[in-house]
């Protein structure tokens, strides 16, 4: 089993991450060790609850649980559904001293840490991502939330687990898209601040969509490696840890385009693709550099072209009113190689909308 641990200094937290198989008993016995007289709550989605009954539940022999389903799905990423929770628990006569364990993708992972954020003023966290995009991203660096009809992730909070437990078993019964969906964050990280895993994105193509477990262990373990790196530095996202939206600033627009119906790993994949077109059309980065992105989304079956009905405009618009844009211009992190910032500190910046147009349209 490998271990990676994170501290995150403005918080004063640290926490470990474990990589491996036979996770499950793993956490019965951390449980044990940590929080045997509490409670536990397992919250996790309607397909993944005959598994948590199997693999969890029935390993947490002496500690009391319960196992709270949700539907799966971005939709259950609501204000209605946390209050939904928060009541079933408190029916449950959960207090201060439970403990959530979240099993699932990004949705359960998201809507659970916002729930133990909150509830009575914040309980133990333990993430046990069971997608490929929860293992290397969302699980990792304490961001939790849910979605209004304004947006994505508008309402949440910064919360960090107490640890995370990643067994590789979980990926057997994940489709293509769904591990497509996650390495899509892996190639973001290796692209932006990685060239050797990049190479190595590269060269084991055919191992990862094998889902060969040394590859796939190394491949979560760096992606994790490097957020950690961003994230101990600047935990919410005033400088550095902006180099992780890479992609994004496109991919976030095209995504409520879309109004969510297209996965996020798909439109942040475009969205790398189309920004370092932008890097490179402001003189960053080699088109060669733009050539081998646009291949390694090619191998993995990531889209590399537009929707053919877009409206170039209305997608501007929508870059200049995500959250992250500064007085309604778009910010962009911008690449002067593959693994290389322009901006060494990873800040992002603003961007001419003439050349956004040219960079979306070719990609058309
Ligand atoms: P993410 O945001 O991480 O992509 P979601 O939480 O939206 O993931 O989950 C995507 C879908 O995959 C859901 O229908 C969920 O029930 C399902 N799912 C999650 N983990 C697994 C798994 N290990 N095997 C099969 N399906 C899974
Ligand atoms: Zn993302």
């Amino acid at each position: 089993m490998d271990k990676i641990s994170i501290s995150v200094k403005n918080s004063e937290k640290q926490y470990e991450i474990m990589i491996g198989k036979s996770i499950p008993y793993k956490l019965a016995s951390y449980l044990e060790k940590n929080h045997s007289s509490k409670k536990v709550a397992i919250i996790t989605d309607d397909n993944l609850k005959p598994i948590c009954n199997q693999k969890i539940a029935d390993k947490l022999k002496g500690i009391s649980s319960v196992i709270i389903s949700i539907p799966p799905g971005e939709k259950s990423k609501s204000r209605e559904m946390k209050a939904h929770i928060e009541d079933q628990l408190l029916g449950k006569k959960f207090g201060r001293d439970s403990v959530i364990v979240a099993v699932g993708g990004g949705v359960v992972g998201d809507i659970s840490g916002f729930v133990a954020s909150t509830y009575n003023r914040g309980i133990p966290l333990i993430h046990v991502p069971t997608t490929l995009l929860a293992m290397v991203d969302s699980s990792i660096g304490g961001k939790t939330s849910v979605n209004t009809e304004h947006g994505k992730n508008l309402i949440g909070s910064f919360y960090h687990p107490e640890a995370v437990f990643i067994d590789l078993d979980f990926l057997e019964t994940i489709p293509k898209e769904e591990l497509v969906n996650g390495l899509a964050e892996s190639i973001k990280m290796a692209v932006s601040m990685d060239s050797s895993f990049f190479n190595f994105i590269e060269n084991n193509v055919q191992k990862i969509l094998k889902k060969d477990s040394e590859t796939l262990t190394f491949l979560i373990k760096k992606s994790i490696e490097l957020k950690k790196n961003v994230i101990e530095q600047d935990e919410k996202e005033q400088g550095q840890r902006q180099v992780l939206n890479f992609g994004h600033t496109f991919g976030h627009a095209y995504e409520k385009y879309f109004q969510y119906t297209k996965k996020h790993g798909y439109c942040i994949g475009l969205g790398q693709l189309i920004e370092s077109r932008i890097s490179n059309l402001i003189g960053s980065l080699p088109i060669e550099d733009v050539q081998r992105l646009s291949n390694l989304l090619v191998t993995f079956g990531l889209p590399i072209n537009l929707d053919k009905s877009i409206d170039i405009e209305k997608l501007i618009e929508l870059m200049s009113m995500d959250k992250k844009s500064l007085g309604n211009v778009p910010q962009f992190v911008i690449l002067k190689g593959i693994g290389m910032l322009k901006n060494g500190n990873g800040f992002s910046e603003e961007i001419d909308k003439e050349i956004i147009r040219k960079a979306i349209e070719l990609s058309r």
